[in-house]
């Protein structure tokens, strides 16, 4: 195997590709786009698409697509060859800087909300050049955002660039009142760490439910399950350790720096973290990362789950989004410095992300919503509904001193005044971790921990983005008009200390008194499922923060919301259909056969001894006939009451009815033919059971 330095990125068209096949002039240019965002001349789009056509098609490639994100969840692209007829009969292989500009996939069949009326079929396509392009097969693929003619957003990109604008608008202004002046933007970062399960391929081919839904539907407790912790960081098995070394190659071509990996918590749970990047960036990556790692999963005779809660009774599958704020010159705008000055600019950072986690609670809470993720959050593991932060001892220490007027850990002399040159320098507590919180501070980045192992990270940076930008340009205006800069500082932060320290939890998460205290004491939002949630996007509060950043339009909330409770509706109905499905045309047949197998072994018992009890046989057949009427029963009901979802006419009321109806009536489903899995011989249970499935890959 060559050095990965040697083939690292070779299928990107990055910034050693980009200055090796420009010219001088179109290089600069190209660079003026992606680092300041100038308009691109239609002359240089042609120079750069004619560079990327030769260098793709000298790797193999035949074909283009703007590749984006659209509302789904998932990317898109639509594939065009670069195949243009020559007058000799044969062909020239073309790309223009207009095609590589803007395209115009038919977009009818993507969600709008409503956005674009379904005969304004076209949306269009633009390129996002920070986001270098790369093959994927045969394919050149040029990262882009996704509008409507009329200019709304349709796709998770589109806002999320718009909320990283707005935060590096407001951030700069904070650094220029502490007098930072070589700094020109500042960007987000993120490392989003991936969890997924692999199971074989072949017990996956045996389960319409995960084929339909991702998750199982069925599946009674296994003899073993995670109990023993013993999976947690264990030795990776020879199988797994193949697949991962053929994902990280993959990773590597694509210039995705994947870096880490371990077994994860649950049996044939794993994790995939790469290093951190620019959050859009970071976004493409991850969308990336999700499809690779299922491609590479089939070659290995495998099937990479994604669902958040594959199993039930076992972890399910978050995704960690670490954050953290940096300056192009490198300033980690979220490490604490070596003198008090800089102390005082970290802290008022913090200070902005404390007051955005609090008044944005609801924002962020929904950002992660779908209907995979509500089965995880709140569950054994996973981080509570509850959002709050974890900032660790020694922050804590510092910021009750502040509050209080206290001395900090009893060594300053004076009180803590934010005057700048009195706040004591302190250490970087890395140290000190807490697992069980949703937003945790480590060291130099908060990791948001709500996040769905297959949800996009654009969704919950955009609203984490632009929640903080609002906090930063209420200090920012406050800051440019006072008088005496330091003691309004000081009293700023002070006063963010005492409003918002309720959002500051340093305890275990997954205690249930937390989550007594949290609702009841302290008065944060516990909002448990995406129908509690989602609405809350239109909340005044909320529109009026986002359209005031321009992140989003009021329109363009409004879809959202609504296909976002579309979205969950369909999921909830899709596995509610394939239970009813599996329940009468595998399930119960099983059972049935199984009833009979036994009755018949009665009968020819009796045939020989007509006075023998056969009390097992006559026990089993009257308990197995029980349960086969419980299931037809069951699904019978679970049927009724998907028909009459059909019946609700709006969007809100179909969600809610899905959470207090529909998904109470499929537990009841599932858990009469868990009963049935366990008294079933197993020859007859037409499914692998989660003992295979969990412990199948060797
Ligand atoms: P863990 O949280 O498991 O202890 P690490 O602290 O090494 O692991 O980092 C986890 C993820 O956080 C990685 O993707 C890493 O690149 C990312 N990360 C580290 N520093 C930063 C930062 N300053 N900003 C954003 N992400 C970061
Ligand atoms: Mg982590």
């Amino acid at each position: 195997m060559q050095d990965v330095s040697g083939y690292f990125g070779s299928m990107v068209f990055d910034d050693r590709v980009m200055k090796a096949s420009l010219s001088a002039g179109v290089y600069r240019s190209l660079r003026k786009t992606i680092d300041q965002g100038a308009k691109l001349d239609i002359g240089v789009a042609n120079a750069v698409a004619s560079a990327m056509k030769d260098w793709a098609v000298a790797r193999g490639a035949t074909h283009y697509t703007h590749w984006f994100q659209p509302l789904t969840g998932i990317t898109a692209e639509k594939h065009d060859s670069f195949i243009s007829p020559s007058p000799d009969g044969g062909v020239i292989m073309e790309f223009s800087g207009k095609e590589l500009i803007k395209g115009e996939p038919d977009a009818s069949s993507f969600p709008s909300g409503g956005l674009r009326a379904t005969f304004e079929a076209r949306g269009y396509t633009a390129w996002d050049p920070t986001s270098y392009a790369f093959i994927k097969g045969k394919t050149l693929c040029i990262p882009t955002a996704f509008c409507s003619y009329g200019g709304e957003a349709l796709d998770k990109k589109t806002p999320l660039l718009r909320s990283m604008e707005a935060l590096n608008k407001q951030a700069m202004r904070i650094l220029r009142l502490f007098g930072n002046k070589g700094v020109k933007c500042v960007r987000t970062c993120v490392g989003p760490e991936q969890e997924y399960f692999l199971i074989t391929k072949e017990m996956y081919d045996k389960r319409p439910d995960l084929k339909f839904t991702g998750r199982t539907l069925f599946g009674a407790k296994p003899p073993k399950g995670q109990e023993m912790d013993d999976h947690y960081f264990g030795v990776i098995k020879p199988r797994v350790a193949a697949y991962m070394e053929e994902l990280n190659e993959e990773l590597w071509k694509l210039g995705i720096l994947a870096k880490t990996e371990h077994n994860e918590v649950a049996p044939a749970q794993h994790e995939l973290a790469p290093i951190y990047t620019t959050t859009n960036i970071a976004t493409d990556q991850n969308q990336l990362t999700m499809e690779i790692m299922q491609k590479v999963a089939s070659r290995h005779g495998l099937v990479c789950l994604l669902h958040e809660k594959p199993f039930a009774g076992v972890n399910g599958s978050g995704k960690h989004n670490n954050w953290s704020l940096a300056t192009d010159t490198g300033v980690n705008l979220l490490s604490p410095g070596d003198t008090p000055y800089e102390n005082a600019q970290f802290l008022l950072f913090l200070c902005a992300v404390i007051k955005a986690v609090d008044d944005y609670q609801d924002l962020l809470r929904l950002s992660v919503a779908t209907a995979g993720n509500d089965h995880r959050l709140g569950a054994n593991e996973a981080p509570p509904a509850v959002v709050s932060m974890f900032l660790g001892e020694e922050l804590n220490d510092v910021l009750e001193a502040i509050e209080t007027g206290k001395p900090y850990r009893g060594t300053a002399k004076t009180q803590m005044k934010l005057g700048v040159d009195v706040l004591p320098k302190f250490n970087r507590d890395t140290t000190d971790r807490n697992r069980t919180s949703p937003f945790a501070f480590t060291g130099n980045k908060f990791e948001f921990r709500m996040l769905g192992s297959s949800n996009s990270i654009a969704c919950a940076n955009m609203m984490l983005n632009s929640a903080v930008a609002e906090s930063l340009k209420i200090y920012a205006d406050r800051l440019e008009g006072a008088e005496d800069f330091e003691s309004t500082l000081h009293e700023m932060i002070r006063k963010t200390i005492k409003d918002h320290k309720k959002i500051i939890f340093n305890g275990n998460g997954y205690d249930e008194a937390w989550i007594k205290e949290a609702v009841e004491n302290r008065g944060l939002l516990n909002d448990r499922t995406t129908p509690d949630c989602m609405p809350h996007l239109l909340d005044q509060k909320n529109v009026d923060m986002l359209t005031g950043h321009k992140v989003f339009s009021e329109a363009e909330l409004k879809s959202r919301c609504e296909i976002m409770l579309d979205n969950y509706c369909k999921t909830v109905l899709i596995e509610a259909n394939t239970m009813v499905d599996m329940a009468k045309t595998d399930i119960l047949p099983a059972v049935e056969a199984y009833a009979y197998e036994v009755a018949r072994t009665a009968a020819a018992k009796r045939a020989v001894d007509e006075n023998l009890a056969c009390r097992y046989e006559s026990g089993l057949v009257r308990k197995l006939s029980e349960l086969t009427d419980g299931i037809a029963e069951r699904a019978g009901k679970l049927e009724e009451v998907v028909a009459s979802l059909q019946e609700i006419g709006d969007v809100i009321g179909q969600s809610e009815f899905i959470r207090d109806v529909v998904l109470n009536t499929m537990e009841d489903l599932r858990s009469v033919c868990d009963e049935a899995e366990q008294v079933t011989a197993k020859k007859y249970w037409p499914y692998p059971s989660y003992g295979d499935l969990l412990f199948g890959v060797r």
